[in-house]
């Protein structure tokens, strides 16, 4: 199983009721010494998200990065650079939501500068398609903002892809992705 079908697999567990993540003492004991997550998350700050929970993976399995909006802002991307480079992480995840708060604000308000004008709307200015299309623009703003992992992604080492998570039923529904080698 590719490591994004192993996420995918930990979402229709949570979608399912039949979740299987264990944060065991033993577990917790195994990871003083070092993490290897195959997954770096990028997520909304919103309150409603938790990838840990909605793709049923334990504690050392996800970097998750977190910011309102999931913008791949300067410090984002060094630290997905951190996971890619030094953690051995080879999946990057930007992962939006139904409902955004910050996508929302951004459709609402004119921003000319800070955080929220860096969200990516789409044409129609639909929330829905707002949402999806900022997920999908956080893999090019990962990809112009890092040489390091643009060039990892050019040799088909590390994947990106972009989905929207469905607050209500939970699922996770892929929007774009690069190809691996
Ligand atoms: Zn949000």
């Amino acid at each position: 199983m590719t490591l994004l079908g192993k996420l995918l697999a930990g979402n229709e567990r949570f979608i399912a009721g039949e979740t299987t993540a264990k944060n065991t003492a033993e577990l917790q004991a195994s990871l003083v010494g070092g993490q290897s997550p195959f997954a770096a998350i990028l997520c909304c700050a919103d309150s409603r998200i938790a990838p840990e929970i909605v793709f049923d993976q334990s504690l050392g399995e996800l970097f998750v990065c977190r910011v309102a909006g999931n913008i791949p802002t300067p410090e984002i991307v060094e630290s997905i650079e951190y996971a890619v480079g030094h953690l051995g992480t080879t999946l990057i995840v930007v992962m939006g939501h139904s409902s955004c708060g910050a996508v929302t604000a951004a459709l609402q308000s004119e921003f000319v500068d800070g955080l929220f004008a860096q969200v990516a709307l789409a044409p129609t200015r639909d929330l829905d398609d707002c949402i999806a299309h900022n997920a999908e623009h956080g893999i090019n703003a990962i990809l112009a903002r890092s040489p390091m992992i643009e060039d990892a992604v050019k040799n088909g080492v590390v994947q990106i892809v972009a989905g929207v998570q469905d607050i209500a039923s939970g699922r996770f529904e892929l929007v774009a992705q690069t190809q691996l080698g």
